[in-house]
């Protein structure tokens, strides 16, 4: 996965040439396949389930799981989640840079989904971005993640979410630290830090 991740990319990219100029081509020529980069239904299995690497709060891995996917109306996450946490993790928002306490935050831990608890990210794999987002070369486990071409705003980017019931968590670029040179640039609206 990360192969097709560092792929997804080096594609993206060589849309990229003067975003601004060609955005009308970017958008034409990137959505052909538009749900091909899609990773939901890549086991074959039963639809409703996807399999998860599950971790305690601790970090420790239990091992992989199969597991329903979380699947709820808009009414009934709006009961569940603020209105930011809503806003950026059901209808794909972004935070403000430099609010909120995780960008900056290094104490061991996990990072959970704020919506359905799948872990996420370790602190571990956390780094200083300055970006103002909360960064990490990687997910606690591939298997948690999923990774969608997000062609908005004119510009083309690869969105990840949640494999257990699709939050949008931030998106992925190529210009993070080793061993991966990923950063994972992730908004604090759709995580639950679990200290250790
Ligand atoms: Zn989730």
């Amino acid at each position: 996965m990360l192969r097709e991740i560092k792929e997804q990319i080096t594609r993206r990219r060589a849309l990229l040439i003067a975003p601004f100029a060609f955005a009308g081509l970017v958008v034409v020529s990137s959505r052909k396949g538009d749900d091909s980069d899609d990773h939901v239904a890549a086991s074959g299995g039963d639809p409703g389930e996807v399999t998860l690497v599950q971790f305690s709060d601790a970090g420790e891995n239990l091992g992989p799981a199969q597991l329903k996917r979380v699947v709820h109306s808009s009414a009934e996450w709006r009961k569940q989640l603020s209105r930011e946490q809503y806003s950026v993790a059901r209808q794909k928002g972004t935070d403000l840079p430099f609010t909120g306490t995780y960008y900056k935050i290094h104490t061991p831990g996990i990072f959970r989904c704020v919506c359905c608890g799948n872990a996420l990210f370790r602190s571990e794999a956390k780094f200083d971005s300055g970006t103002g987002w909360p960064s990490f070369w990687a997910p606690i486990a591939e298997e948690n993640i999923r990774t969608h071409k997000d062609t908005s705003l004119f510009m083309e980017r690869v969105e990840v979410l949640c494999k257990r019931c699709d939050a949008h968590l931030g998106h992925v670029f190529n210009d993070g630290p080793e061993p991966t040179y990923l950063r994972y640039c992730m908004n604090e609206s759709s995580l639950r830090f679990v200290r250790r």
